[in-house]
């Protein structure tokens, strides 16, 4: 089975950073294509147990793609809802831009 720390380790990098990249306004179009992405990569995820958890976090919580800084706040959410999970302290969503776009400092 794939390694379940790394697998996620690299798949939050992605993730993030497909928000970062996302329009700031995006098209009704590109809305909808990232909300379907995020609910597809949920049905493939390679950590059945991890994307069982993600399915539920994603129909009970609506991925909010209508701008490049909701959908950022959006996915810090569901990654907090990991970190709890694991035990893991939650990150500042106010933040996530610094991190994964524009940088610390
Ligand atoms: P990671 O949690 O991988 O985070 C990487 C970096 O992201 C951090 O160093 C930090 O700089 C930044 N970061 C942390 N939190 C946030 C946030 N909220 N928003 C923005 N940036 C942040 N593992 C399990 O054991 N069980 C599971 O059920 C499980 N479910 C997962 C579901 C998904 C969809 C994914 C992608 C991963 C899942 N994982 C699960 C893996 C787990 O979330 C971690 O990736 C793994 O434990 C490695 O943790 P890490 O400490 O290296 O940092």
């Amino acid at each position: 089975p794939p390694d379940v720390e790394q697998l996620g380790k690299s798949t939050w990098t992605l993730l993030h950073l497909i928000a970062a990249t996302y329009p700031e306004e995006p098209t009704s179009k590109e809305q909808a294509d990232l909300k379907q992405f995020v609910k597809l990569f949920g049905n493939f995820y390679p950590c059945w147990f991890c994307a069982e958890d993600f399915r539920g976090y994603v129909q009970t919580n609506e991925p909010d793609t209508t701008t490049q800084d909701k959908f950022g706040k959006w996915l810090c959410n569901a990654h907090n809802e990991v970190n709890v999970k694991l035990g893991k302290p939650k990150f500042d969503c106010d933040l996530w831009k610094k991190r994964w776009k524009d940088g610390w400092e």
